[in-house]
């Protein structure tokens, strides 16, 4: 993912797929859902209550991790180093349970 440090934040319709849009005089960031579906995740800054952005002069890193559990893609992932890192969803923890059950069950 590359990032592109801005005054105001872009409308919508101006959003360019994988990049991060950082406002400083805003606070926040902005960039399309990485899993594609197109739509917008706002990550406002604060230390508490948002995301804490890092740079290292050449790649950004977000954390805590980026979970859209409001949009219907339901993704999660990490952005470290300008990388978009995909957590494992729900279903990938369910399945594992149940290996542990088959393992220590009977
Ligand atoms: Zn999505």
């Amino acid at each position: 993912m590359k990032h592109c440090f801005v005054e105001n934040i872009p409308q919508k319709s101006k959003l360019e797929d994988d990049v991060l849009y950082i406002s400083l005089k805003y606070n926040v960031a902005i960039h399309k859902c990485a899993c594609g579906c197109g739509n917008e995740v706002i990550t406002p800054f604060h230390k508490r209550k948002g995301w804490i952005l890092s740079y290292d002069g050449k790649n950004v890193s977000l954390s805590p991790s980026i979970g859209n559990w409001n949009l219907p893609c339901n993704s999660h992932y990490l952005i470290e180093d300008g990388d978009v890192i995909f957590i494992g969803g729900k279903q990938k923890k369910k399945k594992k349970r149940f290996r542990w059950f088959r393992l220590f069950g009977k």
